[in-house]
């Protein structure tokens, strides 16, 4: 019977080339980023650096409790979102910021796939354009050569029609750019107050036109509670309506065994961010209560995201890429370890699968794939399917 040690596990997980398909820019900095921005920009910072991420999940756990449903203002954003925007005003502060993350997700984590999303809208604050963060976004891209994916433009969901419309035409003239381009558009925010579940909502010819276009769509669906909100009713709409190739979060699925099989009769992926929605436990109680485990007796097909570095989790959770891999394998999973192990490289071949990026080199998949085989051998994990 395989049983690796957990240190033997964290060596082989630490080594096993993943991808990050769900992870936000604005609320990914590292404080030492954010140290140096406020130096640059004359940002006052709250605290000292090293301690920015105990102090705005502090900020973020108060906001949540004056704000139970994390309600958002009609064109507005959440409070910590807004916080960490302030150090992404400026071309040469967009591009480290991203260079940075992609930085560490590789040396960290071996990260050798991602896109990273975020709203350009939110870094018109002191006179860029939304055209010209996306350009100092992608300067970031190339200006490394670990990380291969690309950038997905968030459409904000509290704002209007015309910000969608906008938002896809500034996706499309950067789409399929090499090696680094737009590789899809997002819909993301407060998806209690503002659903996408109909043809009258605000993002709704947004994401059609970006369907009309062929740019690959992804949508938060299914996040907010499905009891209080029907969020399921935001998941059948992307997939049945707008045609969506990946569905955020999804949460509400493993409420709804019917929906769950549309997605597998449509290939429709799902981004599961483990820790972020643990995080407070309102959104699921515990890692041992996540729907990724029928996802994963379904065989849906999902990878593993953090959704956001600094910000997701609470005061004693936060995600990173191995540490996903972790949760996966041990508090979500039932059954004995090899089924748990091929469950485990599945996820990563689905991360790879279901990327957007359709420049990646010639071989990359394959090469990735034989490398999670070849770290399955020496750990001495047997090959199943
Ligand atoms: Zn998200």
């Amino acid at each position: 019977m395989l049983r690796l040690g957990q240190e033997q596990k964290l060596e082989l997980i630490k080594q096993l080339p993943k991808t990050e398909l769900h992870l936000h820019l604005d609320g990914s900095l590292s404080p030492e980023f954010m140290e140096r921005e406020s130096r640059r920009s004359g940002i006052r910072l709250p605290v000292p650096a090293a301690d920015i991420p105990q102090w705005i999940m502090e900020q973020k756990c108060d906001a949540t409790k004056q704000n139970v449903d994390n309600v958002q203002t009609k064109g507005g954003n959440w409070s910590v979102f807004d916080f960490c925007n302030q150090f992404l005003q400026t071309k040469i502060a967009i591009q480290e910021a991203v260079q940075d993350l992609l930085n560490r997700l590789y040396a960290n984590h071996t990260v050798v796939y991602a896109e990273i999303r975020f709203a350009p809208v939110f870094s018109t604050l002191k006179g860029l354009t939304a055209r010209e963060a996306v350009e100092a976004a992608l300067a970031g891209f190339n200006a490394q050569d670990k990380v291969r994916g690309g950038l997905i433009i968030c459409l904000m969901r509290s704002f209007d029609e015309t910000h969608g419309l906008e938002m896809v035409e500034l996706a499309k003239s950067f789409w399929g750019r090499n090696p680094f381009g737009v590789v899809g558009i997002d819909v993301a925010g407060d998806e209690g107050s503002f659903p996408l579940a109909s043809e009258s909502d605000a993002m709704f010819k947004g994401v059609m036109k970006a369907k009309d276009y062929g740019i690959p769509i992804t949508i938060h669906a299914g996040e907010w509670p499905d009891n209080k909100f029907k969020t399921i009713k935001n998941i059948e709409f992307a997939i049945n309506t707008l045609g969506a190739d990946r569905i955020g979060h999804g949460i509400a699925l493993g409420r709804h065994p019917d929906v769950l099989k549309l997605l597998k009769d449509t290939g429709t992926a799902v981004e599961v961010c483990l820790t972020s929605n643990v995080g407070r436990g309102f959104k699921v109680k515990s890692f041992a209560d996540h729907p990724a485990k029928v996802f994963a007796q379904e065989k849906i097909p999902f990878a593993l995201s953090c959704d956001n570095l600094l910000l997701s989790g609470d005061l004693s959770i936060r995600p990173n890429p191995c540490g996903e891999i972790m949760h996966l394998l041990d508090d979500v999973l039932d059954g004995d370890e090899l089924e748990r192990w091929s469950i485990i490289r599945r996820c990563l071949l689905h991360g790879l699968e279901r990327g957007f990026n359709p420049s990646c080199p010639p071989g990359f998949k394959e090469w990735c794939t034989k490398k999670i085989d070849e770290l399955f051998k020496q750990f001495q994990i047997p090959a199943t399917n």
